[in-house]
């Protein structure tokens, strides 16, 4: 598994009004999917392409177009929706799943309560959304899930992450594994406190975008 951590003062700016307390709802949606868009900027840098030609109004140019099968993006219901708009702007051809996972607050375990993807990923590159990589629980279960499918690459796009749950998908994927795992990030915090939340973070990331009901 390989991690990078996005390095670019209007990601840092963006992350830093997103953490603060005083942001509100609205102004919290509409910070998390101009950062998404820009990490995802970043994770597509290595989509796969292929060339085709193209007619300018001056003459013929080679250029590309992105390669069939196109990219699927996939959201961690429920945090996960608030980076959907965010990512298929910059990439509009692409095809979307959904996956409806849940932790326990008690144990932190994940489990699985939707999906909704193609049946066979064979060839696909797969794009996760997830906006906190905490324990690493969630993501893990949702990048092995894809990986069984047959997908031939998978990004995990995260707004923030703990050291703790970095650590858990590095020994869930290692980087010699035939199918390439990364994780993509604003930043990668302190730790997990006692009940699984990034610190310092940005608290619930689900109820701060969507409000607190169950
Ligand atoms: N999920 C969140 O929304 N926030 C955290 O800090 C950890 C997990």
């Amino acid at each position: 598994m390989r991690t990078l951590v996005v390095d670019h003062p209007l990601v840092a700016s963006k992350l830093t009004t997103l953490r603060d307390v005083r942001t509100d709802s609205p102004t919290f949606r509409r910070l998390a999917d101009e950062l998404v868009t820009l990490l995802a900027y970043e994770a597509t840098r290595e989509v796969r392409v292929e060339e085709r030609a193209v007619t300018t109004p001056v003459a013929e140019a080679r250029g590309v177009r992105l390669a069939k099968p196109v990219p699927l993006v996939v959201p961690v219901l429920r945090a996960g929706l608030g980076m959907l708009e965010g990512m298929v702007r910059l990439l509009p051809t692409a095809e979307v799943g959904f996956l409806g996972m849940v932790r326990d607050e008690g144990s932190l375990a994940a489990t699985t309560y939707a999906t909704r993807l193609p049946a066979d990923l064979d060839q696909r590159e797969v794009f996760v959304l997830d906006p906190m990589l905490a324990t690493g629980g969630t993501l893990a279960a949702a990048v092995q899930l894809l990986v069984d499918r047959g997908a031939s690459t998978v990004t995990a796009i995260c707004l923030l992450a703990a050291p703790e749950g970095v650590a858990r998908m590095e020994a869930a994927f290692p980087s010699d594994d035939p199918v390439p795992v990364r994780v993509v990030t604003a930043a990668v915090d302190e730790r997990l406190d006692s009940v699984g939340y990034i610190v310092p973070g940005l608290g619930d990331a689900g109820d701060r975008l969507y409000g607190t009901a169950d």
